[in-house]
């Protein structure tokens, strides 16, 4: 079995290419993921060239094990943009009808799927089929037998699938994931994770049930479930929930405002999680032992991550989530190394068992038992 320390000395960090802050050095970092590998490139196509293709393609810049050979776009002006900045030639540039194409393609090795929410099922299953490791946004789907049948499709291809849950390869997270698993805060009885933000244009596709398979529990939610996961460190055997809505007409039926959810772990921990697009400021994730705390606030944005336990703040480096998880991935897909949190299409699905428990949840005023 690999151990933390094996992963990051296996997988190749291009950190030290992407602007830190200073009084990090790249020693710092190299004691974090390790000397750099000069394993294979993963050549990669974005399907999808809106706002978070866009921050990753250029944190992918930067990357030393990935590189950005490809589109899949309906829009043809963005293509051009895209070949011009990216040097994409024109042979790997694909649209929504015909990038199942992309088999014939030597040159692409993975495509990373960031378009909205219910279309990644489909579009993961054809590039399973075309024969190309998935790479997909999160959540991986609008609900747990979507995730499941996308699995099966990339099993049975016999290419990866996995998840963009960026925060798996955070400094500041990972080093309170070392201190829970060194039993430094003792037995975990307590995690908070409050998740939101006031959502602009009424008219986009994250307020469409359609598109977005549900609302802000899809968008931002997803990171407290995730993150109360990767905290506590088990998996929790039940959930309850509770919706409330103030805008009825922003947040149509079936796009959720906000939701208060609680998880119970085996342990006997809880959590007590927040999700909301009508509030800003809310980023934090609170972890409680009997022996110390842990905090981090902010706990899920692009950056810098901010971290502090009880004995005082965390001093890690600070990364571009994107470049760190794309060295991660090719070395995931290349070396076959484990991550200290999954980022396969296994945990995408445990997310959506409890998005799918969570709305049962709200909507019966139940408590949904969990098997995941
Ligand atoms: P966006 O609206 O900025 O971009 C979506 C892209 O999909 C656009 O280029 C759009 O043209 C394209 N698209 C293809 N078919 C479409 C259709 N039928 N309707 C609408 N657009 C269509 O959205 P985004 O913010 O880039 O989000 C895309 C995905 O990335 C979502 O699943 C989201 O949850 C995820 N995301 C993840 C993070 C992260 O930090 N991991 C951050 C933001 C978004």
């Amino acid at each position: 079995m690999n151990t933390r320390r094996d992963f990051l000395r296996k997988f190749t960090v291009s950190a030290f290419a992407i602007p830190l802050i200073p009084n990090y050095s790249s020693t710092a970092l190299e004691e974090l993921y390790g000397s750099i590998n000069e394993g294979p490139v993963l050549r990669v196509a974005i399907m999808g060239l809106g706002s978070y293709g866009t921050r990753v393609a250029e944190a992918m810049q930067s990357s030393k094990r990935a590189k950005l050979v490809g589109v899949i776009s309906g829009t043809p002006s963005k293509v051009k943009d895209w070949q011009a900045k990216y040097n994409i030639p024109e042979k790997n540039c694909y649209n929504y009808e015909n990038f199942d194409r992309i088999k014939d393609n030597p040159d692409i090795d993975a495509v990373y799927v960031i378009t909205p929410n219910s279309l990644h099922h489909d579009q993961v299953i054809r590039v399973a089929k075309a024969g190309k490791h998935a790479i997909c946004e999160k959540p991986m789907a609008i609900n747990a037998k979507e995730g499941q049948e996308m699995i099966d499709a990339c099993k049975q291809a016999n290419v990866k699938l996995l998840v963009g849950y960026r925060m798996h390869f955070e400094p500041h997270t990972l080093e309170i994931i070392r201190m829970r698993k060194d039993g430094e805060l003792g037995k975990i009885m307590f995690f908070q994770g409050l998740c939101g933000f006031r959502i602009g244009d009424p008219t986009q596709w994250r307020l469409s049930k359609e598109l977005a398979g549900g609302g802000s529990m899809m968008d931002i939610g997803i990171y407290a479930i995730n993150g109360a996961r990767y905290m506590v460190g088990e998996e929790p055997i039940w959930v309850t929930a509770q919706e409330t809505k103030t805008d009825h007409v922003k947040f149509k039926e079936g796009v959720d405002e906000t939701i208060q959810f609680q998880l119970g772990f085996p342990s006997g921990a809880v959590a007590s999680c927040l999700s909301t697009y009508s509030m800003n400021y809310l980023d934090r994730f609170f972890l409680n032992g009997e022996r110390g705390f842990a905090e981090l606030n902010p706990s899920t944005g692009y950056g810098p991550i901010k971290g502090r336990t009880n004995k005082g703040e965390i001093d890690k480096p600070h990364t571009v989530h994107q470049t760190v998880q794309m060295d991660a991935m090719a070395s995931i897909i290349f070396d076959g190394t484990e991550p200290v949190v999954p980022v396969n299409g296994e945990e995408g699905l445990k997310d959506l068992k409890i998005i799918d428990a969570i709305y049962l949840a709200a909507k019966t005023n139940q408590k949904v038992p969990l098997k995941l």
